[in-house]
């Protein structure tokens, strides 16, 4: 890579990260490695989870899945989101667990698996409003259509609302979970209902559930705002990192980038920082900062498709180091600039930033 733009990910930050979730947590740890875990980098942090106590992991396509089969990796691998009966049979082929809701699935996937069992588990919807059954008789008919083509290994819900602690609704989810389950629960050797959020709050409850899927927390991010100042054993992985390149001195009254937005109110020392929204650096990120050296620097004008423009207190070298995202600049921080959430940033950073492992 020649561009001097780039995000770094900490595998000590995550190793660390998966260790304290394993040790405040007795279930079983799937590491949520969808969308290229969360932009980090599908392969290694699989890795790093399965060395560090993670027994299984989650991703959201098949595709995904087969990624990590093609790079060595043979633990449990299970797709959250719902395929199409046709896609059972590659499933089956790279041992591949799918999520299912309808004894029809069942049928139909039927003739697409090779006199190979699918392993499946059950998705339930208890109030996310999304995938899965919502009756116990959706689920007696499922289990009742498996006979021998499948094995139903687990079963699941997903809460809305796990990280807002005055939430009723995360009580009603895991009640109507339970009447649901009303003597079934060994006919699973996977029950589980906990994201990230779930996961931390019911640490140390006495829960019927053997398993958690953990995304964020992972990467050392909080699910919410309210979690992030409650608790503090997580160390964010992600930073994001370019150089300066070129630095000039303007004087009164000249503008800066397209639309003309801005315009320097005295001698400026303007810096040019190639990062821009075809990296995923949006143009919400107009009116935020950057760090230069420990300096907070805020960005002028409005962010290009390649590169934006930051005002520098006095003159800097070029290619002085600047921090977009980590350490000083709280990935938080910036999730509330763009009014979104710390999930949808390390998301929205392109493959065009290479990731470097330090
Ligand atoms: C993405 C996902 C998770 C992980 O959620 P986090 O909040 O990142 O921990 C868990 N379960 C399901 C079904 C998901 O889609």
């Amino acid at each position: 890579m020649f561009r001097p733009s780039w995000i770094e990910i900490d595998r000590a930050a995550i190793a660390h990260n998966v260790t304290e979730i394993k040790r405040r947590i007795p279930q079983e740890l799937m590491a949520v490695v969808k969308a290229n875990a969360y932009g980090h980098g599908a392969v290694e942090v699989a890795n790093i989870a399965l060395d560090n106590g993670a027994t299984m992991l989650g991703v959201a396509l098949l595709e995904e899945a087969i990624e990590l089969r093609e790079a060595g990796i043979t633990a449990p691998i299970l797709v959250m989101e719902a395929q199409f009966p046709e896609q059972a049979g590659v499933a089956a082929a790279h041992n591949v667990i799918l999520s299912v809701f309808s004894a029809d699935w069942l049928e139909e996937a039927k003739r697409y698996l090779n006199d190979r069992p699918l392993t499946v588990h059950v998705k339930v919807d208890t109030g996310m409003g999304r995938l899965g059954l919502r009756t116990r008789d959706e689920l007696d008919a499922l289990l009742a259509a498996a006979d021998g083509h499948f094995v139903i290994d687990g079963i699941y819900t997903h809460f809305a609302t796990a990280d807002e602690p005055d939430s009723e609704l995360y009580f009603d989810q895991q009640e109507r979970f339970a009447q649901l389950m009303e003597g079934l629960y060994s006919r699973f050797r996977y029950i589980h209902t906990s994201n990230s959020a779930g996961a931390i709050r019911m640490a140390g409850e006495d829960v019927p559930y053997n398993l958690v899927r953990v995304g964020i927390a992972i990467y050392g991010l909080y699910p919410s705002a309210e979690m992030a100042s409650s608790y503090s054993f997580l160390r964010p992985a992600f930073t994001l990192k370019s150089k300066l390149m070129q630095v000039k001195r303007l004087e009164a009254g000249q503008t800066i980038s397209y639309g003309a937005t801005y315009t320097t109110a005295g001698d400026e020392w303007i810096g040019t920082v190639p990062v821009g929204y075809a990296d995923g650096w949006i143009r919400k990120a107009s009116g935020f900062h950057v760090d230069v050296d420990g300096v907070r620097c805020p960005i002028v004008g409005r962010v290009c498709m390649d590169r934006f423009m930051i005002k520098l207190p006095h003159e800097f070298p070029v290619g002085t180091i600047i921090t977009l995202i980590g350490g000083p600049v709280a990935i938080d921080e910036l999730a509330a600039h763009l009014q979104t959430i710390n999930y949808e940033v390390v998301c929205q950073l392109t493959s065009r930033l290479p990731r470097h492992y330090v």
